[in-house]
């Protein structure tokens, strides 16, 4: 793995505004298309934890200071710098979390650029209001728009350097300091973000990388100087963190799992849809959790559904994630390959496959977690396949016949992440937009996050959302100020 040693970014922490090797254990960073390690990263030790936070907060106080515009300025000469590094730093992530170089270059490092840029945008703009209710000489009010303080972000380790630029950007636009857990899976690619911050200028501790499990996250969350937990990962853990949260009160935004459904009509674009599907479920080789792996089709256009759909399955390229070509890389890690590969077994015995993606054997990377495409028809909505969040390229296909069955049919899940609908019919589209239950939801389209939106889950898919000018609110509060302009009349 030497060929991969100019990627690596200064290693394991970034604490006040330096890269710190840490104390703590060496735990083994591996690429997953061959399961070799590649460097060891050190998860933080209690003190690391403690001297993360103290660094922040006396970041904090030099932040939340600083103009607004000096702030967006700093934050737009980050996405420059990302920019200037947009291959290296997608080779990196294609390296850690063995997603195909071909998405990371286009998606996981622009993403964050965007959420920069537009938070930038947003940082100097972000005033409160006159409010006026004592005529035009009496009392008034204003309100002021503040930070919450220090904000810690936990990732997943599916989109890492998207997340680390969706939580980092708003709470720093908003005035907040962070510190960012990575997912212990892929713990690289946010040093990267942290030291293109160092190069363009921001102040020592307003941003901060721990390494580390959910140690590590749990120890942050419960620390009394944290005023605020924004995490995305699955809804297991986003319960635990509501719950690490609640003896302090403190603010939650919680990104979690799903089991979305894609809803296609007769009169879709079948060709459009079948993409559609296919993104939905495939990309990033099925680990997204907006995906729609509950495809609806009408029973008139099934069978031509089905046809295409498979047809354009079996021509995906799956292999050697840093070859341009390839479509799907590997799964992200052992323990989740093993997770996904009992799904694949126990398929067969809960639907019709109508194709086997099955365990590829790349040559030349036999030890990799390798699945291919697979396409099911599930006996019934309650099979496992068609419940459970698999977060790997498994695809359950139904048929349904008219809207009220499928609405019903599509919102019966614990889970409100995401959901999508092909039709050509405005008043159809609209109508399933307003029933559906779900936070982000797509119309001819699946699984575009333009950071001017707002992404989130409803129901057991989380609290709260990321981008758009929503995430302001989240990383901020408003205080209300009552101006007495004369003597007030008091009851005693
Ligand atoms: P996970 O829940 O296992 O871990 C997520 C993060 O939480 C990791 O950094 C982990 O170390 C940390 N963590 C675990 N236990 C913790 C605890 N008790 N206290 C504090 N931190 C803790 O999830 P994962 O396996 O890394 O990611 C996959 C899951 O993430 C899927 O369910 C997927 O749907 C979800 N996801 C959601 C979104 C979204 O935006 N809604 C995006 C990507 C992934």
């Amino acid at each position: 793995m030497s060929q991969f040693a100019d990627l690596l970014p200064p290693l394991s922490h970034f604490i006040n505004g330096r890269f710190v090797t840490g104390e703590g254990a060496a735990v083994a960073d591996v690429h997953p298309a061959t399961n070799e390690a590649f460097c060891d990263i050190r998860w933080a030790t209690d003190a690391e934890i403690e001297e993360a936070v103290a660094a922040a907060k006396a970041g904090f106080e030099v932040w939340r200071r600083t103009r607004p515009a000096e702030r967006a300025r700093i934050l737009y000469r980050t996405a420059q710098i990302l920019r200037e590094r947009n291959d290296a730093i997608a080779r990196l992530e294609t390296l850690d979390t063995g997603k195909a170089l071909q998405e990371t270059t286009v998606v996981d490092v622009i993403s964050a650029i965007d959420a920069l840029e537009y938070f930038a945008a947003h940082a100097a703009t972000m005033n409160g209001e006159h409010v006026a209710f004592g005529g035009m000489e009496g009392d008034w009010g204003y309100t002021v728009r503040e930070p919450l303080g220090v904000c810690v972000g936990i990732a997943a380790w599916n989109y890492p350097m998207q997340m680390a630029g969706w939580k980092s950007a708003p709470a720093l636009a908003c005035g907040n300091a962070m510190i960012l857990k990575p997912s212990e899976t892929t713990p690289l690619s946010a040093l990267c973000l942290a030291q293109a911050y160092k190069e363009a200028g921001l102040p020592d501790g307003v941003f901060n990388v721990l390494q580390g499990d959910g140690r590590v996250g749990a120890a942050l969350i419960g620390h009394p100087d944290v005023a605020k937990v924004s995490l995305t990962g699955s809804s297991a853990t986003g319960s635990k963190i509501l719950a690490a949260a609640a003896p302090g009160l403190k603010k939650v935004t919680l990104e979690l799992g799903g089991k979305s459904p894609l809803v296609v009509f007769d009169d879709a674009d079948i060709d459009s849809a079948v993409g559609g599907a296919m993104l939905a479920n495939f990309y990033s080789t099925g680990q997204v959790c907006s995906n729609g792996t509950r495809v609806f089709v009408h029973e008139k256009i099934r069978d031509r559904f089905a046809e295409k759909l498979i047809r354009r399955t079996e021509a995906m390229i799956v292999g050697d994630p840093f070859d341009m070509a390839t479509q799907m890389g590997p799964l992200v890690s052992r323990p989740h390959f093993d997770k996904v590969a009992a799904y694949y077994r126990a398929a067969p015995e809960q639907g019709e496959c109508l194709h086997d993606g099955g365990f590829p054997e790349i040559q030349g990377f036999e030890n990799g977690n390798w699945v291919g495409p697979a396409i099911y028809a599930p006996k019934d909505d309650d099979q496992p396949i068609a419940r459970e969040e698999i977060f790997g390229p498994l695809l359950s296909l139904f048929t349904f016949r008219d809207e009220d069955e499928v609405l019903s049919r599509a919102n019966d899940t614990i889970y409100g992440l995401a959901a999508g609908v092909y039709t050509q019919d405005l008043g159809r589209a609209h109508r399933m937009m307003q029933r559906m239950k779900a936070g982000s939801c797509w119309i001819n389209t699946f699984n575009v996050t333009p950071v001017e939106m707002p992404f989130g889950g409803h129901k057991q898919s989380g609290l709260g959302m990321e981008n758009g000018k929503w995430a302001l609110d989240a990383y901020s509060q408003v205080k209300s100020v009552h101006v007495a302009m004369g003597p007030m009349q008091y009851p005693y």
